[in-house]
């Protein structure tokens, strides 16, 4: 089974988000059951400059907005991804600073419409027909509106293969005007409520809901979610017409990248086997001290709660700002918080690290390292989005021992097991789950949260429970190929 994965990010060459995440670790887990994966990004100049053996496979004329593009493919046989990469060098697009959606001072490129038509295009080309690259996939699995197109667009080659779309997140739609659809030169007929036009724009997402052979979305309960109009970003109604070739599938992780026992970012390692109580206190200890404390045994006692991620509504950093100073005030409660994102959720984050200086320590950026010291050395991980295709910030919390405080929806909900009385009893609690996204009912779920800790036989079973679940890909990655299987026989 030959399998091309298309998407706009991959770790660790390029990431923003989760999708990254999972552009590196699925491919291998499919690698693992047999398939041959290749991966396909846009070739920024972020990436070309980690790439150290490079060479062309072809030229493609590509069509962009009222220009043509000479693209250069190219394959590499650098194994960051420990899969074949192969980019779309189209360097009047993807030569640029910044990440891949935002010029560095944060707006959207102005023609991100372009840019993504042109890698869609380059990909559909390479994916139709095996004359360059001398491979053609049986499916080509597209992620989130960047490759939108490709299964519209694949479908205008002589030997298609089966198309896979994934949302990893609904409410980024890719949507464009109707005048850059034209200036994309797309077929006229797709400008159709039927197909591509949404509410008099048109979004490279419907398109690959419309176009795609079969649609996966990141969790079993996003997938419901984003059929109701609460969830759906004006695409449920489309999606329940489409709901026929529909499924959730969870997202895994990467348990070499995310292993405590092994994590090289860690000053600490611990298992669940070896001293994970007191190696996360030890890292506790060294995270504290990173911020410019000095720890003492109290302030070791003291919980310490974890925030990271892009700092949007989404997450639900606001219900976290305002549950906060009360409880700053009323407990003895350490916050660490890791994100960038919109100002003013940053600026009321450095007020709030003001306010109650040595309790509430906040790092503006991205930082990997951080991150991963952020899950080991906290006692509890704060995850209130309001919602969540699947989330992958609680499953590293999991695996390190860290129970999270989550909002149930998406792939929170499908994850994390709430710590009631019988499901700990039962020896199934992993976490706290509140089911409003309101600052009183998150109070609520780290209230339960922090009575829970002074209870330290209850706390330490708790904590056992998380870090034994096993969230790997391998489950999920045999979801794929039973899909890969299922749509490429209905090609042939
Ligand atoms: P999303 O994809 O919606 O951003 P996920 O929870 O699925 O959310 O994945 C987020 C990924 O990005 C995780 O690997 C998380 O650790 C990482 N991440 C988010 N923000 C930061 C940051 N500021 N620094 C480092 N890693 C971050």
């Amino acid at each position: 089974m030959k399998i091309l994965f298309a998407a706009s990010e991959a770790y660790p060459l390029v990431k923003t988000g989760g999708l990254g995440d999972v552009i590196y670790s699925l491919p291998r887990a499919l690698q693992k059951e047999g398939a041959e994966v290749r991966v396909i990004l846009p070739a920024y100049r972020l990436v070309l400059e980690q790439m150290s053996q490079l060479h062309i496979a072809g030229w493609l004329q590509v069509q962009g907005a009222g220009r043509m593009h000479d693209v250069r493919i190219l394959e590499t046989s650098d194994r960051h991804l420990g899969v074949p990469l192969l980019l779309v060098d189209a360097p009047a697009l993807f030569d640029r600073p910044g990440n891949p959606y935002l010029h560095p001072d944060g707006y959207n490129w102005h023609d991100n419409a372009e840019r993504f038509t042109v890698f869609s295009r380059a990909v559909a080309r390479l994916s139709g027909n095996a004359d360059l690259l001398e491979w053609k996939p049986d499916v080509v699995h597209c992620h989130d509106w960047q490759t939108g197109l490709v299964p519209a667009l694949v479908s205008l080659e002589a030997e298609p293969p089966a198309s896979i779309y994934t949302i990893h997140n609904l409410s980024y739609a890719g949507v464009f005007s109707h005048e850059e659809f034209e200036r994309l030169d797309l077929p006229r007929e797709w400008w159709s409520t039927h197909l591509m036009e949404f509410f008099g724009n048109f979004s490279m997402l419907k398109a690959g809901i419309i176009f795609a052979d079969h649609i996966t979305t990141v969790s079993p309960t996003y997938a419901e979610e984003i059929q109701t109009p609460g969830f759906g970003y004006g695409f449920d109604g489309v999606l329940r017409a489409m709901k026929h070739k529909l499924t959730g599938i969870l997202n895994g992780i990467d348990q070499e990248v995310w292993n405590p026992a092994t994590d090289s970012y860690l000053p600490y390692h611990y298992s669940l086997k070896h001293h994970y109580m007191a190696g996360k206190r030890k890292n506790k200890e060294a995270l504290l001290r990173q911020s410019g404390l000095e720890p003492s045994e109290q302030d070791l006692d003291t919980p310490l709660a974890g925030f990271i991620g892009r700092l949007v509504e989404q997450k639900g950093i606001d219900l976290l700002l305002d549950a906060l100073p009360a409880l700053m005030d009323k407990h003895d409660l350490r916050l660490v918080v890791l994100g960038s994102g919109e100002h003013h959720f940053e600026n009321a984050l450095r007020e709030l690290a003001a306010l109650y200086p040595e309790r509430v320590l906040v790092t503006l950026g991205y930082s990997e390292e951080l991150a991963h010291r952020i899950e080991a050395a906290s006692d509890l991980f704060v995850m209130p989005s309001r919602f969540e295709p699947c989330g992958l910030n609680q499953l590293y919390s999991l695996r390190y021992g860290t129970p999270p405080v989550v909002h149930a929806v998406g792939g929170l909900a499908d994850t994390v097991v709430d710590a009631t009385p019988e499901n700990i009893e039962a020896g199934r609690a992993t976490g706290f789950v509140f089911d409003h996204p309101s600052p009183e009912a998150l109070t609520g779920a780290l209230e339960r949260a922090l009575e829970l800790y002074r209870q330290p036989n209850t706390w330490r079973r708790l904590v056992r429970t998380a870090m034994s679940q096993d969230f790997g890909w391998t489950h999920s990655a045999r979801q794929y190929m039973e899909l890969y299987e299922r749509v490429s026989a209905v090609r042939a």
